[in-house]
C-alpha cells in the first residue's frame, strides 16, 4: 500500500482503521511503515480517503505473499476459497473431515492488533511434522510447508501477516503430543495464537477429547456449532 504525500490532507482517517498500527502522521502527512504492513487494503477500502491519497500498487513477490492471509476479502489463488483462503473446521459438519477418533486441531499464529511473521509458523510445523500430523490439503499454510520437516518456504519466511491457520488432524491417541508441542512452542513464540480442537460427539453424547485436555492442562471451553450446510452443493 502507498500513501500519495503530496494529496494527503493529514485527516488521519486511514490511522484510525489500520488493523496493525502501521500509519502514522508524520508533519500531518500520513506514512505507511512498510515493514509492519500486512497489505490488508482495509485503508484503501475503509479509510474514506477524502484525497484519493491512497494507493494499491501491484504488488511483487514475496511481498505479495502478505495478502492473501490478511485481506478478508480476498479469494485465495492456490485454494480458491474467500475469506483467507480456508473453511476452517467448523464447517465439519457438511465437509465431514474429521471422523470418529480422529481430532481436528487448528493453530491461528497473530490476530488484528498483533500479526505474525510466517516465521513463526515453522517453531510449529517443524514439530508437528515429527509426529506425523496430517495437515489440511486445501489451507494456505499448508501450501506454503516446503518439505517433509515442516520447513517454511525460505524466500517468504520473513513476510508479515495479519494471520495464519495452521490445520491438520491426528488420531486421537496422539493429540497429548500435539498439546505438549503447543506448551513448548508458547514459550519460544513472540506473537499470540489461538488453539481450536474439534471432535465428534460419541453416540452417548460423550465428548472423550474434553478429559484429554484437561489432563494435560487446557482450560476447555466447548463450544457446539452446526453447520447443516445450506447454500452448498456436494
Ligand atoms: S485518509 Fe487520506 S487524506 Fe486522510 S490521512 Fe489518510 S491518506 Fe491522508
Ligand atoms: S494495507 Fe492494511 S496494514 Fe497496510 S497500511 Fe493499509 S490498513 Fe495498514
Amino acid at each position: 500500500m502507498r500513501i500519495r504525500e503530496n494529496v494527503c490532507n493529514g485527516c488521519g482517517q486511514c490511522v484510525a482503521v489500520c488493523p496493525v498500527q502501521a500509519i502514522k502522521l508524520v508533519n500531518n502527512i500520513a506514512v505507511i511503515d512498510n515493514n509492519l504492513c500486512v497489505e490488508c487494503s482495509v485503508c484503501y477500502r475503509d479509510a474514506n480517503c477524502p484525497t484519493k491519497a491512497i494507493k494499491m500498487d501491484r504488488l511483487k513477490w514475496p511481498r505479495i505473499i502478505r495478502s492473501p492471509f490478511s485481506n478478508v476479502i480476498a479469494t485465495h489463488k492456490l485454494t480458491g476459497i474467500p475469506g483467507r483462503g480456508t473453511e476452517e473446521m467448523k464447517t465439519n459438519d457438511v465437509t465431514n473431515r474429521f471422523g470418529f477418533g480422529e481430532i481436528g486441531v487448528s493453530i491461528e499464529i497473530g490476530r488484528p492488533g498483533v500479526g505474525t511473521r510466517l516465521s513463526n509458523i515453522e517453531l510449529f510445523t517443524t514439530k508437528l511434522s515429527k509426529i506425523g500430523v496430517e495437515y489440511e490439503k486445501d489451507s494456505p499454510v499448508t501450501a506454503i510447508i516446503a518439505d517433509e520437516h515442516g520447513h517454511i518456504k525460505e524466500d517468504i519466511k520473513d513476510e508479515r501477516v495479519l494471520s495464519a491457520i495452521i490445520e491438520f488432524k491426528v488420531p486421537e491417541e496422539i493429540l497429548p503430543q500435539v498439546l505438549r508441542i503447543i506448551r513448548q512452542v508458547e514459550q519460544e513464540i513472540d506473537t499470540v495464537f489461538t488453539l481450536g480442537i474439534v471432535s465428534r460427539f460419541m453416540k452417548d453424547n460423550s465428548i472423550p477429547v474434553i478429559n484429554v485436555l484437561s489432563q494435560e492442562g487446557f482450560q476447555v471451553r466447548p463450544n457446539a456449532k452446526i453447520n447443516v450446510g445450506l447454500g452448498r452443493n456436494f
